[in-house]
């Protein structure tokens, strides 16, 4: 089977060396003034994801070639402050990596898919939470996956879906048991749909797969926790950090190349991507992360940037600690012949 963990050689953990960043995180305090680094600041949010991203990434870096661990590495590693010509407002500029694993990249996934569905379920308020599973077995976890996702686009064609269901948003959730040590492959949607009988789901779902018919399907009350926790999968399909190694890495190849998210019908409206920004260039830096967050309480600009920074106000025109302020023209260009990192406008802030 392509891709298959049986043709990968036995895992073996690699040497243990943490990143320079992760030994000054752990001995600073957690504000940002102590984070020396963007990248420090962001992984002290979930230190364990970073990780196993970093075990996940250094063995596969050694078998196949690409330098995984260096292009995670290098995430979130540059950064500046930059300032928007017109509104004022003060956003990251950072380097990206772009792995799927990468909890930093996840994490700017998540925030924009969770903005768009809860936007999707305030338009669409009789949303439906769909979850299918598969009878537990012992098949390979690439096989489990790739019989769920067929049997689930049939679920879709059936006359049932056809005449109740108009569209909505697919991902998918992978878990193992801690007893029984099989996988349990989820698929879980929300659809814009009328009533749907769940014995009526589970009947047709156990004549699609042949022997399942475990089924669930409930009205989303709860918008913010639906919204939350189709963005955490549609980022990433299963937590590393809840994982032992041999298990992520089986992880990685399953799903490697392949969806784990996406929408039909009226769900389309959710852009799972975030779009190109079209006014790129009229962010302009205003500090280096170091220079700022370092310079100190008493220094009253840097103070400023921070400021508008956390609170989400605009930045007075002027306010700057560089001479000559860079473009994203001119990081694209300083960023150019680094394969596998680039510059990305980072929304998030920590108010
Ligand atoms: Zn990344």
């Amino acid at each position: 089977m392509k891709n298959c963990i049986c043709t990968k050689p036995a895992f073996v953990a690699p040497k243990a060396r943490p990143a320079p960043s992760l030994l000054v995180h752990i001995e600073t305090s957690l504000d940002i003034g102590g984070a020396t680094s963007y990248q420090t600041f962001r992984i002290k949010h979930d230190l364990d994801a970073w990780t196993a991203a970093r075990v996940l990434y250094g063995w596969l870096g050694e078998e196949d070639g690409p330098p995984y661990l260096e292009r995670l590495e290098s995430c979130r590693s540059y950064a500046w402050f930059t300032r928007h010509e017109r509104t004022g407002r003060v956003r990251i500029v950072t380097t990206t990596c772009k792995l799927r694993w990468c909890p930093l990249c996840q994490s700017a996934r998540r925030n924009w898919v969770s903005a768009q569905v809860s936007e999707w379920l305030a338009a669409h308020r009789m949303a439906k939470f769909v979850t299918v599973t598969l009878k537990n077995s012992d098949c390979e976890l690439a096989e489990q996956i790739a019989y769920l996702r067929k049997c689930f686009v049939k679920l879709r064609s059936s006359s049932l879906f056809r005449r109740k269901c108009r569209g909505g948003v697919w991902f998918l959730q992978v878990k193992k048991g801690k007893r029984s040590k099989q996988w349990h492959p989820h698929m879980h949607c929300l659809i814009d749909s009328e009533f749907i009988d769940r014995r009526t789901l589970s009947g047709l779902w156990e004549k699609i797969t042949k022997d399942s018919m475990v089924t669930d399907i409930r009205l989303v009350v709860d918008k913010d926790k639906a919204a939350n926790e189709v963005a955490r999968y549609c980022a990433g399909s299963a937590r590393l950090a809840e994982h032992s190694a041999p298990e992520a890495i089986e992880i990685f190849y399953a799903l490697h190349g392949r969806r784990i998210a996406g929408t039909w019908g009226t769900g389309r409206k959710i852009k799972l991507r975030p779009p190109k920004f079209e006014d790129r260039n009229s962010w302009k830096t205003v500090g280096g992360w170091k220079e700022v967050t370092g310079a100190g309480p008493a220094h009253a600009t840097a103070r400023m940037i921070l400021d508008a920074w956390k609170n989400n106000t605009p930045l007075a025109a002027g306010v700057s600690m560089v001479p000559t302020p860079k473009s994203m023209k001119d990081l694209d260009a300083e960023f150019y012949r680094r394969p596998g990192v680039q510059p990305f406008l980072d929304f998030y802030h920590p108010s």
